[in-house]
């Protein structure tokens, strides 16, 4: 187990090479770096798609008009945006905010990957279809989905993935909203009452059964 201090060392060290690729595929002028911020030693880890243009400019997560929806919904459901750690798939701004090609999420794939691995929390909500398709594979159906924990093997671990609507999504349609509000709760509850875990082969797993096939490791959510 590592200490908050060694996980917050480790993770600057992946931002210094996050900013050291001054862009990768994405390189280009006025862009910087946005590797992602919050708790290291967080329960719950949230990933987006992309940094937009005012992530860029302040280089950090979320903190466009999406970005403000996640915030307060985090702020209305109970949690300190220090509590939570938020980052996103791709780590420099696409031009025009275009969707991220495959090459640019593979180029940003092993820093993501060290972060999950460093932060090491007990669930991962996506938002957005791209992060779903990281853990759930490009079958996935976001409208499907979403709001339904899934546990699943990911490099050697069990890891409960919560997928998401994007908030940029919520904000331009209203029933998108409604779901994404709702499954903030779903969230919170899931966190709070430890219950509705749907195991990997998507059989819903009640509390007690939950508690007897997962023992401890489910009490620490
Ligand atoms: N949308 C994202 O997916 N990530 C951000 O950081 C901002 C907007």
């Amino acid at each position: 187990m590592m200490t908050k201090d060694q996980k917050q060392k480790l993770l600057d060290e992946v931002g210094d090479e996050i900013a050291a690729t001054r862009g990768g595929p994405l390189k280009g002028p006025g862009i910087n770096p946005v590797a992602g911020e919050g708790n290291p030693d967080a329960k719950v880890m949230f990933i987006g798609e992309a940094p937009g243009f005012n992530e860029n400019e302040q280089r950090r997560p979320f903190v466009g008009q999406a970005g403000k929806l996640l915030r307060k919904t985090l702020a209305v459901n109970g949690w300190k945006e220090d509590e939570v750690y938020i980052t996103n798939i791709v780590k420099y701004r696409p031009p025009e905010n275009r969707d991220p090609t495959p090459a640019e999420i593979e180029f940003f794939r092993p820093f993501l990957d060290r972060q999950i691995e460093i932060i090491d929390p007990e669930i991962v909500v996506t938002l957005g279809r791209y992060s779903m398709y990281k853990f759930l594979g490009e079958g996935a159906s976001i409208s499907r989905v979403h709001g339904m924990p899934r546990k699943i093997a990911w490099n050697g671990k069990s890891i409960l993935i919560f997928p998401m609507f994007h908030p940029a999504a919520a904000l331009r349609q209203g029933a998108v909203m409604e779901q994404f509000e709702e499954d903030f709760k779903k969230l919170r509850s899931l966190i709070d009452k430890k219950e509705g875990i749907i195991s990997a082969d998507g059989e819903e797993i009640k509390a007690e059964e939950k508690k007897e096939k997962e023992g401890e490791q489910l009490e620490l959510i």
